[in-house]
């Protein structure tokens, strides 16, 4: 195995709903960002940690990215795994355990394989949990590709030793709270390998069918230069209206549905075109860099001092609390809950029109009537 597989479990979503997207982004640099990086030293301490559980040899790794704020969910985290190996130990005599346990899933796909976070196994069961460290995106542990190809690995691997019934798979959330967790039994997984794993990464590797854009292009290196995706949201802009005058309700909610995607698509283009321009140097017809507007700002803060003083002006300093979050960070969660917990308070949030689709409660027509008279009356 090379130092990155070809086909990495972490993009078969996106590979498997459109398959020539990993021929396409294979011609673009990797994308590095400090999301990334956090997340790799997050999962370096879980590892340590649950290994040092596991009484297995390990050293605690350092990482600048080491805040109390990580630090505590890879805890969350560790806190859940080491339940869960104990419950296997419980239940099972000879239960196996595998840390960041690299897994080929080469028998369906070549050159696809990955690293599951833990891996336990029990006589029937194999369990693959995975932390998720990210705040953006909450993922669901059911159907995911992700998981299920990893999930392959495993049973190949586990073969030998256990008649595995169930593959459990389970996506750990600690930032958002996020838990989730699905079976699948192993002959249903093994026929997902075969009908779609198999010839769809096939397709993938020669880079072979359709282009298909959807909620994964956001994960695809092509995604700012990539003419299907374009369409498809171009397509999106070209409404037909029926011809009275004013558009009806059916078309205003036709508009909404439409406008939330088009809108994130055009701030994508427009940062990545602006990215060009700056780091490379590329021309864009019609466009120009230009300096931004900007504040005033002392040169020095100790001259401004010293000089506001020397006038006779004493009334010069402002102190503040620090905000919500940093207090948090500072103390820790619990910490944070226990001494100050009674003197949080979550005022209700700006009134706003979002897809059924999304997770919060409606509220009903009176509530919102009040609450806009509310803020219009105190504009
Ligand atoms: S941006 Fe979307 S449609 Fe285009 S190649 Fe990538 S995944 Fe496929």
């Amino acid at each position: 195995m090379g130092a990155h597989a070809r086909c990495s479990p972490s993009a078969l979503h996106r590979v498997l709903n459109c398959t020539p997207s990993l021929v396409l982004s294979e011609q673009f640099d990797d994308e590095e960002s400090m999301y990334a990086a956090e997340g790799s030293a997050g999962h370096a301490l879980a590892e340590h940690l649950i290994k040092k559980h596991l009484k297995l040899r390990t050293k605690r790794p350092t990482s600048e990215y080491y805040t109390d704020d990580l630090v505590e969910a890879v805890n969350e985290y560790v806190t859940f795994v080491t339940g869960e190996i104990e419950a296997a130990k419980a239940e099972c005599k000879t239960p196996v355990f595998a840390v960041e346990q690299k897994v080929d899933i080469s028998e369906y796909v070549d050159d696809c394989w990955g690293t599951a976070d833990m891996t336990i196994i029990t006589e029937k069961v194999a369990q693959i949990i995975d932390l998720k460290l990210g705040r953006g995106v909450e993922v669901s542990a059911e159907d995911n590709d992700q998981l299920k190809a990893y999930g392959l690995g495993v049973l190949t691997m586990a073969d030998m030793l256990y008649d595995i019934e169930i593959v459990r798979l389970t996506i750990f959330q600690p930032r958002i709270g996020n838990y989730s967790t699905w079976d699948i039994s192993s002959a249903d997984l093994r026929k997902w390998g075969e009908e779609v794993l198999k010839p769809r990464g096939a397709m993938a590797l020669i880079g072979a069918g359709d282009f298909h854009a959807g909620s994964w292009c956001r994960f695809c290196k092509a995604r700012f230069q990539c003419r299907a995706r374009a369409e498809e949201f171009l397509k999106m802009a070209q409404m037909e209206f029926a011809q009275p005058a004013l558009l009806s309700d059916d078309e205003i909610a036709e508009v909404l549905a439409k406008a939330d995607e088009l809108s994130k698509w055009a701030a994508d283009i427009y940062a990545y075109a602006q990215d060009q321009a700056i780091t490379r140097g590329k021309e864009w017809p019609g466009y120009k860099l230009v300096e931004g507007r900007s504040n005033r700002k002392y040169t020095s803060e100790e001259d401004v001092e010293a000089a506001a003083k020397a006038a006779g002006y004493t009334d010069i300093y402002k102190q503040s609390l620090i905000g919500i979050t940093d207090m948090e960070r500072l103390m820790g969660k619990k910490q944070f809950a226990d001494i100050l917990g009674k003197y949080v308070y979550k005022p209700a949030g700006k009134i706003t029109l979002v897809p059924d689709s999304d997770r919060r409660k409606a509220i009903t027509r009176d509530t919102a009537e009040a609450d806009f008279t509310e803020v219009k009356d105190n504009e």
